[in-house]
C-alpha cells in the first residue's frame, strides 16, 4: 500500500496530449490548431516588441531574483488593477480593491476559489458549457459544486443567451457565477454590451457573485478598454462587488515562468508586466501588439472563411467570422476531427475548435482545404 493510493486520478490533458502527437507527426505540411498559444505569420511564437523592450530595461536595471513579498509586486498588482478597471474607476474604488499576485491565470481562479471558500464555504459554482477545462478541475478540486450551464447553441453556432438568462433566474442565491470576460473559450461567442447589462441585472438581483477570468483583455478586440466592457459594468455602473482574475499570458505573451520553485510568487513575468505597464512608452507599445496580434488573428479568421467558401465547402461557415478572440468553434463531428487529423494531418480539439493563431498564408489553404475534402 501506498500514502498516494487514494489519490484522484486527473486525466491528462487533452491539448497537451494532442500537442505532443502533432511533434510525433514528421508530414511536413501539418498544421496545430490545438494550443492557444499566439503564433505569428510564420508560425512562430512572438516575443512582443513592448515586452523586449521591458526586459532589456530590467536587464540594464540589475534585474535581480529577491523573493517578492506575500501579496506579489505591488506595481504590478496596483497597475494591474488600473489596467483593468480604467484609470476613473480605479480612482473611485481604490480603497475597495483588494489584489493579490498568483501564478498566472489559473493561479488566480484557485486562489479566488480558495478566498472565496474562506468567506462563505462551498456554494454551487455556475460554469458556462462549453468551457476551458480547467474550470471545473479548479472549482471541483476545491469541493465547490460545480453545476454546467447552457451558453451555446449547436444550432444557430452563437450564445444561448435564453438559456444564460433563464439559469440566472433560477440560480440558487448566493452562488458564484464563472463570467469570460471576454472571448469565450472555446465557443467565441461573447454577450452583446446589451446581453451584458441584462446579465449584470439578473445578477444582481439574485445576489450571484461574478467571478470574471479574464485571459484575454486587449488581446480579442485589441482594445483593452473595449474588452474590459462587462467587469467596468459590474463593478461601476452596477456597482456590484466580483471577482477578476487577470492573466498576462496571451496578452502580454507570458506563457511560460522562468522562476525556480519559491514560497512566494513569482517575479520575472510581474517584473516585465509592471515595466510595461509602468512606462508611457511601453504602454503604448503594447497597445499596438495587441493591435498586431488581434488584427492577423481576425484576418485569418477571415481567410478561412473565404477558403472554406471558395471551395464549396458543404455547410455555412458564418459563425466563424461573428466569433472572436483566438478560437474558431468549426462545429465539425469528432469523426471528422479523427479524419482531419490521421488523414491529413491538422490537428485541433476533439470539439472541432482550433486556435486561429495557428494559422498563416502558409497553410491556412490547405487547412481549408482538408476540411472541405473531408466533408465532401
Ligand atoms: N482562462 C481561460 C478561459 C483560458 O483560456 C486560459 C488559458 O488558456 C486561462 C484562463 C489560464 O491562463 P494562464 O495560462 O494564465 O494560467
Amino acid at each position: 500500500s501506498s500514502w498516494f493510493d487514494q489519490a484522484r486520478f486527473i486525466p491528462p490533458d487533452a491539448i497537451f496530449a494532442l500537442t505532443a502527437k502533432y511533434v510525433a507527426d514528421t508530414f511536413p505540411q501539418k498544421v496545430n490548431l490545438g494550443q492557444g498559444t499566439y503564433r505569428d505569420a510564420n508560425g512562430q511564437p512572438w516575443v512582443l516588441p513592448s515586452v523586449n523592450k521591458a526586459r532589456e530595461q530590467l536587464l540594464a536595471n540589475g534585474l535581480n531574483h529577491e523573493y517578492l513579498p506575500i501579496l506579489g509586486l505591488a506595481d504590478f498588482r496596483n497597475a494591474t488593477a488600473k489596467l483593468v478597471l480604467g484609470s476613473d474607476l480605479y480612482s473611485q474604488r481604490q480603497s475597495q480593491v483588494a489584489t493579490c499576485q498568483s501564478l498566472s491565470g489559473t493561479g488566480s481562479l484557485h486562489l479566488a476559489g480558495l478566498l472565496l471558500r474562506a468567506c462563505h464555504g462551498q456554494p454551487k459554482v455556475y460554469i458556462p458549457s462549453p468551457t476551458w477545462s480547467n474550470h471545473h478541475q479548479v472549482f471541483g478540486s476545491l469541493g465547490f459544486p460545480c453545476e454546467s450551464f447552457k451558453y451555446y447553441d449547436p444550432e444557430t453556432r452563437d450564445l444561448d443567451v435564453e438559456s444564460y438568462y433563464s439559469m440566472l433566474d433560477n440560480a440558487e442565491p448566493n452562488s458564484i457565477v464563472i463570467i469570460h470576460a471576454c472571448a469565450h473559450n472555446p465557443t467565441g461567442c461573447d454577450p452583446s454590451k446589451e446581453q451584458w447589462k441584462e446579465i449584470a441585472r439578473r445578477m444582481k438581483e439574485r445576489q450571484l457573485f461574478p467571478l470574471f477570468d479574464s485571459a484575454y483583455l486587449g488581446f480579442n478586440s485589441g482594445n483593452l478598454d473595449e474588452d474590459a466592457y462587462p467587469i467596468r459594468l459590474f463593478i461601476g455602473e452596477m456597482e456590484m462587488e466580483a471577482g477578476v482574475c487577470v492573466s498576462f499570458a496571451k496578452n502580454m505573451g507570458l506563457y511560460g515562468n522562468d522562476d525556480p520553485k519559491s514560497p512566494t510568487p513569482p517575479g520575472f513575468g510581474a517584473k516585465i508586466a509592471s515595466q510595461v505597464l509602468g512606462s508611457e512608452e511601453l504602454k503604448q507599445m503594447w497597445y499596438a501588439d495587441m493591435v498586431t496580434m488581434s488584427d492577423r488573428i481576425r484576418s485569418m479568421r477571415k481567410a478561412l472563411y473565404d477558403h472554406l467558401i471558395a471551395l464549396e465547402t458543404p455547410g455555412t461557415w458564418d459563425h466563424l467570422i461573428r466569433q472572436s478572440g483566438m478560437f474558431g468553434f468549426l462545429g465539425l463531428s469528432p469523426e471528422v476531427v479523427v479524419k482531419l487529423r490521421e488523414q491529413y494531418h491538422v490537428y485541433m480539439a476533439d470539439n472541432s475548435r482550433v486556435s486561429i493563431a495557428g494559422l498563416n498564408e502558409g497553410n491556412v489553404e490547405y487547412v481549408a482545404r482538408s476540411i472541405a475534402e473531408v466533408l465532401k
